[in-house]
Order: structure tokens, then sequence, then C-alpha cells
């Protein structure tokens, strides 16, 4: 008899994944569902995804011999956030497979590069101008009626990195914050809704989309998605097309999240994300299969589960602080708690969130 009753055909056992935030925490949790093991790699030692994983290295992401360790010891490696360097994921790609690629996350590491890639792919998104100087800055706002977004091209998250700018901003000192960044001025674009799509793609090119998901942010940070999304039907197919031929462009394996900014009937592209992403928390408690599990699948080449919600549902973020409402939360009816094993809990930190269930009304 054989101890070991994991499916046969399949060789894929243990997930290495690069990252220990609370996205790797989730992507463990779904993991171990489906009877894989799990590896972090992360520099920080008491990471949340380490907690609930069955190995850890705590290492250098430049750490070439810890690397070469850690990709012998997967068969598979993943990452959970954006910002590890590609020469990191290029190292371990010498002797395993990485899903999703070294291309994906080069486009999605550069705000210009990645709002090159979606014009060239036929994707709206709002103008866009390389900045390298104050001459620079000046002629690109000059061409945006005065007002702007300044972002750093790299490593901008939670609205890091970002200055609105107007008439009355002093544009030298904007730059003087800048410190010599590489980054954009992009165009306000007067939104009506923030949404994003989440799509999910196998190795054999399959793909599963769930619906369009609306977000609100406060302070930069999401503070609430809700799905479906307040879109026409219409709408909201033009937004899966337009994710799966995303995905199958840049060749994707995995969940990949695409922000965009509804106007009118157009949707305009803000950022991707190589990754599962918050806005698609809800997904673990509202769809048949969430984006957890299905990025695990189609990494290790199960097939792709149900994206189909069965309810529709409001995530909120739990920030610091929010945490110690935890008790009140856990009570209420149809309502989620999700905790990410932080021990401090620091202003604005993603500190767990919460999931509120309703009845879908079809
Ligand atoms: P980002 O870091 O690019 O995701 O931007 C953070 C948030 O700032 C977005 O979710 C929007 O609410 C807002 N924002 C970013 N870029 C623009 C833009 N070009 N026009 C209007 N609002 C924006």
């Amino acid at each position: 008899m054989t101890a070991d009753s994991r499916p046969k055909d399949n060789a894929i056992k243990t997930i290495g994944i690069v990252g220990g935030g609370q996205l790797g925490r989730m992507l463990a949790l779904a993991g171990a569902e489906l009877g894989l093991n799990t590896h972090i790699y992360c520099p920080e030692a008491d990471c949340p995804a380490a907690q609930v994983s069955s190995a850890f290295t705590a290492a250098a992401y430049d750490d070439e011999a810890a690397l070469s360790a850690f990709a012998a010891a997967v068969d598979v490696v993943t990452y959970e956030f954006e910002n590890i360097p590609v020469a990191t994921v290029a190292h371990i790609a010498a002797t395993k497979n990485v899903f999703p690629s070294a291309k994906a996350l080069k486009i999605a590491q550069d705000r210009f590069e990645e709002k090159s890639f979606m014009r060239m792919q036929g994707f709206d998104v709002a103008d866009f101008f390389d900045i390298t100087d104050l001459a620079s800055l000046e002629a690109a706002l000059a061409q945006c009626d005065g007002t702007g977004i300044l972002k750093t091209r790299r490593f901008g998250y939670d609205g890091k990195g970002q200055w609105r700018l107007d008439g009355d901003s002093e544009l030298a000192a904007v730059l003087a914050d800048l410190g010599g960044q590489a980054a954009i001025l992009e165009a306000l674009v007067p939104f009506e809704r923030e949404v994003s799509i989440l799509v999910a793609r196998g190795q054999d090119g399959a793909t599963a989309c769930y619906d369009v998901i609306e977000n609100v942010h406060r302070n930069h940070i999401l503070h609430s998605s809700t799905l479906p999304a307040q879109l026409p039907a219409a709408l909201q197919e033009t937004a899966k097309n337009m994710a799966e031929k995303l995905a199958a462009a840049l060749d994707y394996v995995g969940v990949l999240a695409i922000e965009c900014f509804v106007v009118g009937d157009a949707l305009l592209i803000n950022e991707i994300a190589p990754r599962v992403h918050n806005s698609g928390h809800l997904t673990q408690d509202a769809c048949h299969v969430g984006q957890f599990e299905q990025h695990m699948r189609a990494i290790t080449g199960w097939p792709l589960g149900d994206a189909t919600a069965h309810s529709n549902a409001v995530m909120s973020n739990l920030l610091g602080g929010q945490i110690e409402q935890w008790r009140d939360l856990a009570a209420q009816k149809a309502t989620h708690v999700h905790l990410y094993g932080k021990a401090d809990a620091r202003p604005g930190r993603k500190m767990g969130h919460v999931t509120r269930l309703s009845p879908k009304n079809n």
C-alpha cells in the first residue's frame, strides 16, 4: 500500500512561492486543499505565508545559492508580488518552470513598458509621457491641459510614488521629491468607476474569467470590492474578451489581474498585476473556484475550475486597527473573515479582509 494518495498522473507535488505575504499565505492554503505542499522563499523571517507552508527559506532575493537550493527543492515556482527582481525569477527559471513568466513580470514592473505594451496590443490606456526632467514634465502637462498624475515607472504601489499635478503644483519641488527616479505623466482620467478583471490561463491556453469586480479606493489603498460590477452586459463581455486576449498576448500562465477605468462605454487599462489580486479575494467565498485555487491549478497543470459566482459579494479590507472588529464581524451572517497572522497592526497595513455574501439576483 502506498502512503501517498495524491493524483499520480501529475508529478507536481511541491510549489515554490517567492514572496511571503498574505497572497502567498492564501495560495498555500488553497494548494493544501488540492493536496499540494508549498515552500515559501522570502527575506523576512516571520512572514504570513510561512506560517501555513510546509517549508520556508528565509534569504535575500539576490542570494543565488539559496535560490538554487529552493529551485531544487520544488517542482514548479510562482511569485506573489511583482516587485521581486526579474533576475531572481530568471535564476530560478534556468532550472525550474516559473509561472507567470519573467516576461509578464518585466512588463508589469515598469509603467512605461506596461502602457506601451497595452497600446501595441490595441488596448486603450490614458495618455502617458516619459518624464526625464523639468522640460519634459512641462511639455507633457501642456498636452494634458495642465493636470495629470506623475508616477514613478517602477516600485509604485498603494499610491506610493504618485503626485497629482495641476496649475498650482511646484514642479521643481515635485521633481526633487522624485529624486531622479524614472517616471511617467499620465493624463487624469474622468472615470465613472474602477473595475478589475481576473482571468486564469492554463498551460494549455484554456482560460477561466471571473465576472468584472468593482473597486473603491480610499487614500490610494483598496477599500472595498463588489461582485458583480454595475456594468452593462455588453461591457462585461468586452472586459472578459480583453482579459483573455491580453493573457494570450503575454503567453500567460496563472491568474492575471487587470485594473481598468470605466469611462462611458470604454475601458482604459490602468495597470496589470501578474498575480492573484486584492480585489479578487471575494472570489474565495463567492465563486465555485476562487482565484487562489485557480492560480494553483493553472501552474500545476490541473484543469481550471469553474469561475462562476454562486453569490454576490462585497469585500472590505481590514487595515491596521480595524482588525479589532474581527469578533463582531465573525458573528455576522453570510460573512467570511480572513486574517493574515500579522503581529503588528501598523496603520494602513493589510491585516485581513471580510467578505459578505448575498443571493445572486437571477
Ligand atoms: P495606481 O497606483 O496606478 O493603481 O493608482 C492608484 C489610484 O489612483 C487608482 O486606483 C485611481 O483611483 C487613481 N488614479 C491613478 N491613475 C489615474 C489617472 N490617470 N486618472 C485618474 N485617477 C487615477
